[in-house]
Formats: C-alpha cells, structure tokens, sequence
C-alpha cells in the first residue's frame, strides 16, 4: 500500500504518518517527488486500519499496490532511478555499455581485452572471476587472482568493473575488488546471496533467472533493496524455452515491460541471449531500441581460445563496429551512446 499525501501537506504530516504506521510493526519508504510525497508500506499490512490513516492530516488517499513487488515498483518510487558507478551513470540519458571477457583468463587477455573495449567507447569493464558452470570439471575461474588482475585493468583504463559473485561467503572478498556486484542467472533466486548483496551498498547487476517470470525477477529485485541496497540495475539474458537453436531466447518484452513494471535500470545481455556471436549485433541493436539503458557483451580478443563462451564472443573489431551502429540506434530513440577514444 502506499499513502499519497496532500500537495500541501507538511513534514509534520509526513512524519505523523510515519509514525502511526510503524506503531503498527510497519516499516515506510518515503517518496518526495516534486507534486507530492508518497509515503509506501512494507511489511504485512493485513492489520492495518487503513482508515484511521486515511483519516491523519495531509493524506489524500491510501491506494492499494497491484503487485507483491513493491520497493522495485514503478508505483512506489516517482522517476527512474539512476545508479551512479564512478562518473557513470546506468540509467539515465546514455546507454552504458558493459562489456569484456566472459572469464578472466590471464593478466595479458583481461587488459588487452580491457584497452580494446575502452577505444571502442565501452564505459564498464565485465569479466567473471568466479565462474558459475554447469559441469565441476570446466574452467572455474581465477578467483582472487582473477580479481586482481580486473583491479589493474581498472587502474589502467580508468573502467569500473563488473564481477559475478556466486557465494554469500565471497561477497566481502568480491566487494573489495568490484565497483558492480554481478548475480548470475543461476542465482537469481538464491535468496541468502541476493540478502547479502543487499547489505552492501554496491551496485548490483541481477541477471534474470532463465526459468523466472518478470514478477519472480522483480522479487529478486526486491530482496537486494528490503536489505538496504537500492542500487540494482535489471539484465534481461534470455529466458529458456522450446527453441534451441539460440542458447536462449531474448526476451525483448522484458525491456519495456520491466521499464513499466520497474523505476530500476534494465539492461540486456545479447551475449547470453544468443549464444551465438553472429546474432549479438542485431539483438544488442534491437534492445537499445526498445528502450534498453545499457548492454551487456562478451568480448575476447581471441574468441578461439577462449575457456568459456567464446562461442557468443565478439572480437574487438566487431565490437567496435557495433558501438558505431548502436550510437545511431540511441540517437535514433533520443538517447545518447558516446564513443570515445580510448587509452
Ligand atoms: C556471465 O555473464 O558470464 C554469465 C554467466 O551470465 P548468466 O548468469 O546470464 O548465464
Ligand atoms: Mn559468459
């Protein structure tokens, strides 16, 4: 439930509000927007008397929230929210594009990758260093020695990085390391990791699970922010259907259904997507389109050699043309994708 209050109402109200809800064992978001303030519930509300609140000074109404999602909701929070990550800002006017290996394979890859992305205008750097696979006897990552080598790519680019954390027991360890904590589709509904992501204050890059339904995504969502982390930003990665000739299926609704649904930056993988790196430029294109604030792609310099995913891969030549045509996609759509060259 949210309570909208009064053009008029005064912080006195606003507070006296507060105050009886939370008599109530209720915790509130509060909302200042430039009309009005709306003062959003969270907790069980089945006993609340909703008219005595109604009946407090200043409140125009109570209006019940359609759905179970509530801080990650449209409704509850007035604008979009914009996560700031160094001087980037994911979720406002510019496409951000994140973009790197999908594993840190070595020092020499990870910063040759990072140079080339960074020519090309990508403004965060990605590359696993815990790795999530399905078999236990694939390349698992480089763990704290992956880690270290992003940190140097950082301080040689100037990129923030993003990094899976797949455990809650590595979440100090990545936190040092990392400006975005990436959860992985096969943890999107790993609640004790997406609760202790959510005590930290990092951005959060939450992919969606390859089985969630957009509500499920949004209760993921949710848990990140109920723990106090109200910088998560959506990556659409494609959902697991009948169809196999893609690794996944995009779902492209997600973009502008979660932009409804959701005041959070949503992102879309193209990489994962797919699977395929021939399909990347098109989807990646498409998602900026329907209004997608940021993507995210794998790069390698030699997706041939590549430990994973070299399959869905770009080379830098081929991510670099890609930027060009997806800077006339954003202004196309009144966005903006800046291309600037580079270290
Ligand atoms: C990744 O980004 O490298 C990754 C493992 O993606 P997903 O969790 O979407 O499969
Ligand atoms: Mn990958």
């Amino acid at each position: 439930m949210i309570i909208v209050m009064k053009r008029d109402a005064t912080k006195a109200d606003v507070e006296a509000v507060i105050e009886r809800v939370h008599s109530f064992g209720l915790r509130t978001h509060v909302s200042v927007g430039e009309e009005r303030t709306i003062v959003g519930i969270i907790g069980d509300e089945r006993n609340l008397p909703v008219h005595q609140i109604e009946r407090l000074n200043g409140v125009e109404r109570a209006v019940p929230i359609l759905h179970p999602f509530k801080l990650a909701s449209s409704e509850f929070v007035q604008g979009r929210t914009v996560v700031q990550v160094g001087n980037v800002r994911i979720g406002g006017e510019e496409i951000v594009v994140m973009a790197g290996p999908c594993a840190v394979e070595s020092r020499e890859q990870l910063i040759e990758t990072a140079i080339a992305v960074k020519k090309a205008g990508a403004q965060i750097l990605r590359g696993g260093a815990f790795k999530p696979r399905t078999s236990p006897y694939s390349f698992q990552g480089l763990g704290r020695e992956g880690l270290e080598y992003l940190a140097e790519a950082r301080a040689l680019t100037g990129l923030p990085v993003v990094t899976e954390v797949v455990s809650p027991t590595d979440v100090e360890l990545v936190s040092e390391y990392a400006d975005i904590l990436q959860i992985g589709a096969r943890n999107s509904q790993n609640f004790a990791l997406l609760h202790e992501v959510g005590l930290t204050h990092k951005p959060v890059l939450l992919k969606r699970g390859m089985m969630s339904r957009l509500e499920e995504f949004l209760m993921s969502a949710e848990y990140i922010l109920a723990a106090g982390n109200p910088n998560v930003i959506l990556c659409e990665r494609g959902i697991r259907t009948f169809e196999t000739y893609t690794r996944n299926t995009v779902d492209i609704n997600a973009v502008p259904v979660l932009k409804q649904l959701s005041h959070l930056p949503v992102l879309l993988d193209p990489s994962h997507g797919t699977g395929k790196w021939d399909l990347v430029p098109a989807v990646a294109k498409a998602a900026v389109a329907a209004g997608a604030d940021g993507l995210l792609i794998e790069v390698h310099p030699r997706p041939e050699e590549a430990l994973s995913d070299g399959m869905q891969s770009l080379k830098p030549d081929k991510f670099a043309a890609l930027m060009r045509d997806l800077a006339r996609v954003a202004q196309a759509v009144d966005r903006k994708l800046t291309l600037e060259a580079g270290v």
